[in-house]
């Protein structure tokens, strides 16, 4: 049977992609198959679809690091055909073939059920940069964050930045939103944050390791000179968790902030998570992040938009996440 896939391919050092038509003895070892609904666009895809970070090693290739479908053939005793599963991390979309297709071959170990409650697309609409906001809210909340004071979220009007917002205002928490992007203020606000601050007061190296104690917890989708900013502005005790580099992965700091503050900071992976958090994040994700907030945060795409998606990504354009519908 054959069905649509968004294949790369490598020349000359220089990766391109298009739909391309593949056939099932295509897809890849594994033991379920799924007939695919959505995907969706994360910094990573963006870097896997325009041949940055080596993430990817042969060609050709199907990325897309996560998808919703519906199980079609399964030789796994944990799956049926019919059933409704999920997949993020496990390095599908760079080291094994990934979402932006209509069938996906899988091993039946990184896949969990869809949460019920939760429709494939709006399953996806969360996605990879959301489930990885829940993992960054759970890790605050095991450091000791409690309902009241005041949650930096950086890089917000990102897919992680949107999701983190969206659940910790819901969960009571005032939320400090840093954008670069002046014209998501009002999306910004709509999400549930209350204070909104440039990106250019994060974007120089801080003069000292601490300054005003403020924030009492953060959840950091950038990194760089962003995260050194962010570290020098914790309250005593207060946890931060890092996330993401969308603005590098250098970190200039000292040890004053974590030994004089007992700042905690809090690494953060989505990839290789174990699987009783990841059905715990999920669940959590269903009770606490509010539907309607999510729906406004979502744009759905074709798979034939991916490269410009890709590109828009590396230049932090794209706003909220993005369903790639692989049947458009
Ligand atoms: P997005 O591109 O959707 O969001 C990133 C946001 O960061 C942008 O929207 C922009 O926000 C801000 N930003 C981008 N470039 C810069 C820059 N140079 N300096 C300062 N701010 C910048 O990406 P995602 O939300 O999908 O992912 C965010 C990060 O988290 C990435 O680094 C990604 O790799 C990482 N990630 C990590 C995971 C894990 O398991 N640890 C899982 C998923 C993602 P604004 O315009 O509002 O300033």
């Amino acid at each position: 049977m054959s069905f649509s896939a968004f294949v790369i391919e490598e020349a000359d050092g220089k990766v391109s992609g298009a739909v391309r038509s593949l056939d099932d003895a295509d897809l890849p070892e594994g033991d379920v198959t799924v007939r695919v609904a959505c995907s969706t666009l994360n910094y990573k895809d963006g870097l896997v679809l325009n041949g940055l970070g080596k993430l990817v090693r042969q060609y050709p290739h199907v990325p897309g690091i996560d998808f919703a479908g519906t199980v079609e053939a399964s030789s796994s005793p944990d799956y049926k055909p019919g059933d409704k599963v999920i997949l993020t991390g496990w390095r599908v979309g760079e080291t094994h073939w990934g979402g932006y297709a209509q069938k996906a071959r899988v091993r039946s170990d990184w896949l969990v059920p869809l949460p019920s409650g939760l429709s494939e697309r709006r399953a996806m609409a969360i996605g990879t940069a959301g489930f990885t906001a829940m993992l960054a809210v759970m890790a605050l909340e095991d450091h000791g964050l409690v309902a009241g004071g005041e949650v930096l979220v950086t890089g917000a009007s990102g897919g992680l930045g949107s999701v983190a917002m969206a659940v910790l205002a819901r969960l009571g928490y005032r939320v400090a939103a840093v954008t670069g992007r002046a014209e998501t203020h009002d999306y910004l606000r709509d999400l549930g944050a209350d204070t909104i601050l440039d990106r250019a007061e994060f974007s120089e190296a801080p003069k000292r390791p601490m300054a005003s104690a403020r924030w009492a917890g953060a959840v950091d989708a950038v990194g760089g000179t962003t995260l050194a900013n962010v570290i020098a502005g914790m309250a005593y005790g207060a946890p931060i968790a890092a996330c993401g580099n969308a603005g590098g992965i250098d970190l200039h700091t000292t040890v004053l902030p974590f030994i004089l503050r007992g700042v905690g900071l809090l690494g953060v992976d989505s990839v290789m998570c174990p699987k009783e958090r990841r059905l715990r994040a999920w669940d959590r994700l269903v009770r606490d992040l509010p539907l309607d907030k999510l729906d406004a945060m979502t744009t759905v795409a074709p798979l034939a938009e991916l490269p410009e998606l890709g590109r828009r990504i590396l230049k932090g354009q794209v706003r909220g996440r993005v369903v790639v519908d692989v049947n458009l």
